[in-house]
């Protein structure tokens, strides 16, 4: 044993990668060990090849893991075949099930290598050298597109429920103090990020804050621009996939149609995710804001704790924490993935991204940049208010439309009407 500590010791730095070959979901003798190991790692990644319901990945190694689900003689059989410059995970999971998630992982990848360009505001794919459309065309080419899909899917992200009126997120803004002005005035708040990260000196004021701000979104009734969404899309088939976790997409579309992957205010998680549940905040909100009336702290008792290691709930969202990567994030991904797998060959698909800002290219904007270049039928339209990217890899497969998402919808909407 001694031994094998120290050779462990020693491959902790480098990068290592445990291969898990039909072990059963709950196997505590060795599946479970091995995951704690990469779980401490961090330079350690997991495959595990395995059938589909024994697949069980520790949720703090999700995004160092890769599942091959399926038959592993087939499986390692189509790895034997692929050539050795192939990147081989991306073709088994190919002709498995189709997963959203892997095109995430890559993009994520991609991100962490290219940090810098991104966080100035730029992009590391090349973009074309083509000269945009005047704008007028653009919304043209954006009908005419609607027009002739088969489906449509939508990736909404923070610019979407940005341009309808939920700008209180970053700045102090008109709609921040409406709705947090007694913060705003207390404690010089600018902003509701800001204010998440602000140093509370009690968890009850925290909890008073943290309230008030998943009220506003839970409480906040549809934007416009989610409107005229529907009424661009019509009767055509669509998926819509979001960033964004202020419940503007759910209000506006059926939920089976909506696949939101960065989490949801409607729902609180453990923070220390010693369980998979994620439940109803809405109600605990809604009681927390009645018992703090006009002022800025909620009674103790109220605070939401864990009932098996005390610890505190937490907003199921990605962003402040530790985002709960278990059932179901995992059933949010699995509605994307299950819709593109049986609509992306089967005629015309149109992919439209609104508002992706230059911090989370990896969830939306890159993964249908990929879709769109490998899809024979497909086309994307991007709509932002700041950035006007078009990869020379889809120039003819695309248009990247420099606006406010409000107007562009609104002028796409006179022009359907044409
Ligand atoms: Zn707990």
């Amino acid at each position: 044993m001694e031994a094998k500590a120290a050779q462990l010791r020693k491959l902790r730095p480098k990068g290592v990668v445990q291969l898990e070959l039909g072990i059963g979901a709950n196997n505590q003798m060795l599946k479970a060990p091995m995951m704690e190991m990469v779980s401490q790692f961090p330079y350690w990644f997991f495959i595990t090849m395995n059938l589909a319901k024994e697949i069980n990945i520790l949720p703090t190694i999700r995004k160092r893991s890769l599942a091959l689900k399926g038959d592993i003689a087939r499986n390692l059989a189509q790895l034997k075949a692929a050539s050795p410059n192939d990147d081989f995970a991306a073709k088994v999971s190919q002709t498995n099930t189709f997963n959203y998630e892997n095109l995430v992982m890559q993009t994520q990848l991609n991100y962490s290598s290219y940090y810098s360009i991104y966080a100035q505001g730029g992009t590391a794919v090349k973009l074309t050298e083509e000269k945009p459309l005047p704008y007028d065309q653009q919304i043209k080419l954006f009908a005419q597109k609607v027009k002739e899909a088969d489906h449509i899917v939508i990736g909404g992200a923070s610019g979407l429920s940005a341009a309808g009126g939920g700008d209180f997120y970053y700045k102090d803004t008109p709609s921040f103090y409406k709705y947090f002005g007694k913060f705003a005035k207390k404690y010089g708040i600018k902003g509701d990020f800001a204010g998440m990260k602000y140093p509370w000196k009690t968890r009850e004021e925290f909890w008073g804050y943290l309230a008030t701000f998943l009220y506003t979104t839970q409480h906040a009734p549809v934007r416009q621009p989610y409107k005229d969404l529907k009424k661009i899309i019509g009767d055509k088939d669509y998926f819509f996939l979001t960033t964004n976790q202020d419940t503007q997409a759910i209000k506006e579309f059926p939920e089976d149609k909506v696949a939101e992957i960065q989490g949801d205010h409607r729902f609180f998680q453990y923070s220390q995710q010693c369980t998979d549940d994620v439940w109803d905040a809405v109600q605990p909100v809604e009681d927390m804001v009645k018992a703090m009336d006009d002022g800025t702290a909620i009674p103790t008792e109220m605070i939401p704790k864990c009932l098996h290691c005390g610890a505190e709930a937490f907003p199921w969202v990605r962003g402040y924490g530790n985002f709960l990567e278990g059932t179901r994030y995992h059933q949010e991904y699995a509605k994307i993935s299950q819709y593109l797998e049986k609509n992306m060959n089967d005629g015309k698909i149109l992919f439209i991204e609104l508002g992706v800002g230059r911090m989370t290219p990896m969830f939306i904007q890159e993964p249908f940049w990929a879709l769109t270049k490998n899809l024979p039928q497909a086309y994307d339209v991007m709509v932002n208010r700041d950035f006007q990217f078009l990869p020379q890899e889809i120039e003819d497969k695309g248009v990247a439309i420099k606006g406010d998402i409000n107007q562009v919808l609104d002028d796409v909407l006179v022009e359907l009407a044409k």
